[in-house]
């Protein structure tokens, strides 16, 4: 069924589709609910458990080790070919359970951000989730949204919106609402529908949706975007490399050390099966997983602090920020806005009391007494609070419900303060014409007819109205908005009277209504978390776009700034561009408050604090913030945002709260302490045994292990360690260290440094622990290599609490902080000693148990490691190493 719904007008459309402009009747809404399922795409496929299993075994190394089963196979090793076997399975086994740990988080994040609708159902405005959407519902649009359906407008106002997703076409699409009386094929040129999945950029329009979920435009190609974000982050790719090199190197030396076995005499399948071993032991083949595994961690941890990851890199960004630029209505203030102060054009100040958006409340002349609706200019005022708004605000039998702009239902709740309701204000009122509020224009305005006159409302940032405004008005308002601004008050200026025509170009000069103080509450949390940033050496500034005083009041409560040398306005900015573009960026320091700036220079603001070499984060919530989230290091929306900042952003913070920003930052940094920590291990370990045999061959020594003991060595030590280090959960001490330098990279000198020192020394003591017990004491070589195996495994188990923490003292690292790390390690632990009282694996592997006595030198022996990186942790807290 294609109905060519833009041939129709929208009369005929909503007739077709069983609606009218009161929307549908809620009983309608649930039988199509039922008719049409929910509005929504179907979910992109889900790899299964058995694709991510059998995708383990994808791997080059993988293969070497079948081959190895099957040659020793035939080599008449059956026991060996089972043991490679199974140990190939059981790796396969854990790497399948992180992987799928991993994809499921992704997909649990995937659905956390949901999309709102603003529908008319039964004659009242209501905000849904997209999802419950039906065809026949009159949907609203407006700047910033996601077209939720497919809508053939019905009304439209000024409304742009960009189809790039949908039509390939970039530049953004003027819509209107008369029916089209040709066949139009392209979508682009269907200019009198909106569709599912495509973007407003400005205005405003209400049309009714004529196709939901699978049955839109954008259903119709889902399948072919479906796959598109599984993209891995720079991080990861960068690993995956660096682990191909050091495979490749691994192989290099193995084939030299082969060489050198070959030279002493080594039978030509024993150098194979042995080399095999040792490649699989030194390559960190479980580093890619296990990093994932890391960041698949941090995000799930992050979302539980209310941080949702959209993009993963974000997450290793976070911890090397210097900057966070903020916004501060509704960020660092909770946007919770209520008119506490009125003054009348003649200058009498009115008190408004009450709390959130209701009724409850009283207005109140000086001398205490509630002012009357007959007080002179008190309803205008009013009146012009009413009609120039976008928002909605009614008692029903559950209680006061609102829709819109927290600022259009604050002055809503004037009009019920007041003793009548909004509804009061537009009898015998004919709007003609609504000019939607736009941030980058500060105003909104309403064209209307009254008694056959026509006349115009507007409402806005002050300095906007004041130019419209007779210059004896404009003092009167400059001065009390300086004296309510200083309060830390939102100021709002209201102004209209008659016009000649319904066009902003050419409006006569109009007369004030009055003023409007709001004051919106700080977050309680957000001085505490400015200061944390701070000690953390990130630099918070606030971007608003609200009046210098009063973004500089609310910057004072907050720590945020302390002198008036601190606040920026746009109009100064826009000054130094003008006569000095080129120090631009210079004049940026040392400011924190950037006042009454545009959209536009929020984004050069970024910019410029970029060139300051700033790693800059900056949030966003408008739809004209996207340039300035896409300029960003990290761009952050708000999970009220609109949708256009989501999509562009690479964090939604769901609160909206500046500390969720601070907690974001801090479990950032975690993440990546702890990517670095498993690299850090998996790296250390590899190397020691690679070079304790390599050492073993070149002095002529009996081979420490023989290769199924190598792979067992590989399983015990590194197999489940990797991904208990990713589950340490972090010491709030990171947020008293100055940032990461973005630029330095995971290899810098401590890791260098920890890995060579830790390596040569654990292949040093058991280089000569193996020395003492085959030419000293000639043991016997089963036992030795027994004796050997257990002095290497606890070695590297504790090697791995060492891991921890790259600086902080293993001692000061509670294990409360890591349970499963350290369940990981007491397993593999208990395991290696059972292996050699368990028939089938003591006899393959040749392990015999430990004599208590030998325990007694092993334990202190291994423990000496703990002693190495503890020295060298301290001598770098003291500074004595770098
Ligand atoms: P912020 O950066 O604090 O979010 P906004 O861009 O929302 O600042 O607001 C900037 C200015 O625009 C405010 O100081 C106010 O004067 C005006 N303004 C804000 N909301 C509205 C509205 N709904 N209608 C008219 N004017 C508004
Ligand atoms: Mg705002």
């Amino acid at each position: 069924m294609l109905t060519p719904w833009y041939k129709f007008t929208p009369e005929e459309t909503m007739k077709q589709l069983g609606s009218s402009p009161e929307g549908l009747r809620m009983q309608e809404v649930a039988i199509r609910q039922q008719q049409y399922g929910l509005n929504k795409l179907p979910e992109p496929k889900r790899k299964t458990l058995l694709q991510i299993f059998l995708g383990q075994f994808l791997s080059p190394l993988i293969y070497v080790l079948i081959a190895a089963a099957v040659i020793s196979l035939f080599a008449g090793t059956a026991g060996d070919a089972a043991f490679i076997m199974s140990i190939i399975v059981i790796n396969a086994l854990l790497g399948t359970w992180q992987e799928s740990k991993a994809e499921y988080n992704a997909s649990a994040l995937r659905n956390m951000v949901r999309v709102r609708a603003r529908v008319r159902r039964a004659g009242q405005m209501v905000e849904i989730d997209a999802q419950e959407l039906v065809p026949g519902d009159v949907v609203l649009l407006e700047s910033g949204m996601k077209v939720p359906c497919d809508v053939r407008l019905a009304q439209v106002n000024e409304l742009t919106v960009e189809e790039a997703l949908l039509t390939g076409e970039s530049l953004p699409v003027m819509k209107q609402e008369a029916a089209l009386s040709h066949e139009v094929q392209s979508l682009g040129d269907r200019v009198n529908m909106a569709f599912a999945a495509t973007t407003v950029l400005k205005g405003r329009a209400w049309g009714v949706a004529t196709s939901t979920g699978i049955q839109t435009e954008m259903g119709k190609i889902a399948d072919s975007l479906a796959s598109s974000y599984a993209e891995r982050p720079p991080l990861l790719q960068r690993m995956d490399r660096f682990a191909s090199t050091i495979s490749k190197v691994v192989l290099v030396v193995c084939v030299l050390l082969g060489g050198i076995g070959w030279w002493r005499g080594m039978e030509v399948m024993e150098i194979f099966l042995f080399m095999i071993a040792v490649a699989v032991s030194a390559i960190p083949e479980g580093l890619p997983v296990a990093l994932t595994v890391v960041l698949s961690i941090g995000t799930s941890r992050m979302a539980k602090r209310n941080v949702i990851v959209r993009r993963l890199p974000a997450v290793e960004g976070l911890g090397s920020c210097t900057m966070i630029a903020s916004d501060k209505t509704g960020t660092l203030t909770m946007d919770q806005q209520s008119v506490q102060a009125l003054v009348l054009p003649d200058g009498q100040h009115l008190d408004v009391t009450g709390q959130g958006y209701n009724g409850s409340g009283q207005i109140s002349t000086s001398t205490g007494s509630p002012a009357a609706l007959t007080l002179p200019h008190f309803q205008p005022l009013l009146q012009a609070a009413v009609l120039c708004n976008e928002a909605s605000l009614q008692l029903t039998a559950s209680g006061w419900e609102y829709t819109g702009d927290p600022v259009d239902v604050a002055l809503l709740a004037l009009a019920y303060k007041a003793g009548v309701s909004p509804a009061y204000f537009l009898t015998g009122v004919e709007v003609e014409k609504m000019v939607p509020y736009e941030s980058e224009n500060k105003f909104s305005g309403v064209f209307y007819r009254q008694q056959g006159e026509l006349c115009f409302w507007m409402k806005g940032a002050v300095e906007v109205i004041a130019e419209k405004l007779p210059p004896a008005q404009q003092g009167l308002l400059f001065q009390k908005t300086e004296a309510l601004a200083k309060m830390g008050f939102r100021v709002i200026a209201l102004a209209g009277g008659p016009v000649r025509e319904v066009h902003l170009e050419g409006l006569p000069e109009l007369s004030l209504a009055g003023i409007i103080g709001l004051i919106d509450p700080l977050r309680e949390e957000a001085k505490a978390a400015v200061q944390e940033c701070q000690a953390a050496g990130i630099e918070v500034a606030m971007v608003t776009g609200d009046h210098p005083e009063t973004a500089f009041a609310i910057a004072r409560q907050l720590g945020l700034a302390q002198t008036a040398q601190e606040v920026i306005s746009g109009k100064e900015l826009a000054q130094i561009q003008e006569q000095q573009p080129a120090s631009f960026a210079q004049m940026l320091k040392g400011k924190h408050v950037f006042a009454r700036v545009t959209p536009l220079q929020k984004k050069e603001i970024v910019e410029a604090l970029k060139e300051n070499g700033h790693f800059v984060a900056v949030t966003g919530d408008g739809a004209n913030d996207a340039p300035a989230l896409k300029a960003a290091h990290i761009g952050i929306a708000m999970g009220s945002g609109t949708d256009l900042a989501k999509d562009t952003a690479s964090l939604i913070i769901t609160d909206n709260n500046f500390a969720s920003i601070t907690a974001g930052v801090e479990e950032g940094r975690f993440t990546y302490n702890n990517l670095r920590n498993i690299i850090y291990m998996l790296l250390s370990t590899g190397a020691a045994e690679l070079l304790l045999i390599a050492c073993t061959l070149i002095l002529g020594l009996e081979l420490p292990f023989i290769a199924v003991q190598l792979l067992w060595l590989n399983l015990v030590t590194n197999g489940i360690q990797d991904v208990g280090l990713a589950f340490e959960k972090g010491d709030a001490s990171v947020m008293k260290l100055p940032p990461r330098k973005p630029e330095e990279g995971i290899f810098n000198q401590l890791m260098i440094k920890q890995l060579l020192l830790s390596a040569v020394f654990i292949a040093g003591i058991t280089l000569v622990v193996w020395y003492i017990l085959t030419e000293v004491n000639h043991l016997e070589m089963a036992h030795a290599r027994s004796t050997l195996m257990m002095l290497m495994v606890l070695l590297q188990n504790f090697h791995v609490l060492n891991c921890r923490s790259e600086t902080k003292s293993l001692f000061k690292t509670p294990l409360r902080n890591n349970y499963l790390l350290v369940a990981g390690i007491l397993t593999s632990q208990l395991l290696h000693i059972a292996a050699s009282y368990i028939p089938f694996l003591a006899t393959t592997l040749q392990l015999e148990p430990i004599y208590f006595e030998e325990w007694l030198k092993l334990v202190p022996t291994a423990m000496i490691i703990f002693v190495v990186m503890e020295v060298f942790k301290w001598l770098r807290r003291q500074r004595v190493l770098s």
